[in-house]
């Protein structure tokens, strides 16, 4: 094993004695590095040191540093859904590639703790976070998006049965993470309106809610349940989205629309909430998002719808 206590003496040194607990495994060094105090240039500069020096340490390939502070603000977006298998976790991840194309630094947390599918969807299925000072770092998936998932805790395919108030703490530490240089967070929720939707509402505070449905009625029914958890905890409705919407024949062309069409937008428009777009259903998005690639990350065509209503968040971003 290497040592590294001449390492760490020197990033102390280095640091006024603010970064502590390195750890070298596989390349990889984790430290922690205490910036309280220091403004956001001050700590951008530090750490930019501190990483500069660690990597001319012979075996340090990469450096992953923990910044202990205050809470860093951080926008969180909550995506969500009255029921599954509308589209939510498609859409959330596909958002956090749109925002970041956009030049959004976006990150994603998969709070569907007991059906996580956003490693499969961005590509880092297999993958564990490291940790330091007890807090996750994320996981860098397809498109570049810092991540983390149960998905990245559990083995695939294993049951999780937790109850409620277990379930909520895994959340805190996927929210709680080491998320530094993301500032909008992007929350794929569970289906429904249980109690890790009230648990995501009341202790991380979402600055906005997306709901997403499919055009028919059942799903809307849902879609308003889901709309009136946000509204009644007193989260703002940034908007509604609708997904598998106007299918494109490959062979003919002609569009059909297997579950109805412009549902969702009726119901924005009844509930005075803004309608951020259609998202067609498609089978390039099935296949791409199954092989862990995201059509928002493809080409221009692909990317599109997703694009289209990234630029409508990236807008409401700006407004506040
Ligand atoms: P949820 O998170 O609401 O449960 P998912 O995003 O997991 O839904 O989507 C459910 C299934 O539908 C997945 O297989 C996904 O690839 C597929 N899907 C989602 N949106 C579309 C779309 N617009 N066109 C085709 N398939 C889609």
């Amino acid at each position: 094993m290497t040592d590294i206590a001449p390492l760490s003496a020197r990033l102390s040194e280095l640091s006024s004695a603010r970064a502590g607990g390195a750890r070298l495994r596989e390349g990889v060094l984790t430290l922690v590095l205490d910036v309280s105090g220091l403004g956001e240039q001050a700590r951008a500069d530090l750490a930019a040191l501190v990483e500069q020096e660690a990597l001319k340490f012979e075996g340090v390939v990469q450096v992953r540093i923990a910044q202990t502070s205050e809470k860093p603000s951080m926008t969180i977006i909550a995506v969500a859904s009255g029921k599954g298998g509308v589209g939510k976790s498609t859409l959330s991840a596909n958002l956090a590639v749109a925002l970041r194309r956009l030049g959004v630094r976006a990150g994603l947390v998969d709070a569907d703790i007991y059906g996580p599918s956003q490693p499969r969807l961005l590509a880092s299925e297999g993958q564990k976070p490291e940790a330091a000072d007890k807090r996750m770092f994320p996981i860098i998936g397809a498109g570049g998006v810092p991540m983390l998932s149960m998905g990245h805790l559990v083995e695939p395919g294993q049951a999780i049965a937790w109850r409620g108030p277990m379930a909520g703490n895994a959340l805190s530490q996927l929210v709680d993470a080491h998320w530094q240089g993301v500032n909008v967070l992007i929350v794929d929720m569970p289906p429904g309106t249980g109690d890790i939707q009230l648990s995501m509402v009341q202790k991380h505070k979402p600055a906005g809610a997306i709901i997403i449905s499919t055009p028919q009625d059942l799903a809307l029914i849902d879609a308003t349940r889901a709309v009136s958890l946000f509204t009644q905890a007193g989260v703002p409705l940034i908007g509604l989205v609708e997904n598998m919407a106007g299918y494109v024949c490959p062979h003919c062309g002609e569009i059909s629309n297997p579950f109805g069409s412009g549902g969702a937008e009726a119901e924005a428009a009844s509930i005075g909430a803004p309608f951020l777009g259609r998202i067609p259903l498609s089978i390039d998005i099935r296949e791409a998002s199954d092989a862990g690639q995201p059509p928002a990350a493809g080409s221009e065509a692909e990317a599109a719808p997703f694009m289209a209503v990234a630029t409508q968040i990236k807008a409401w971003l700006e407004r506040r």
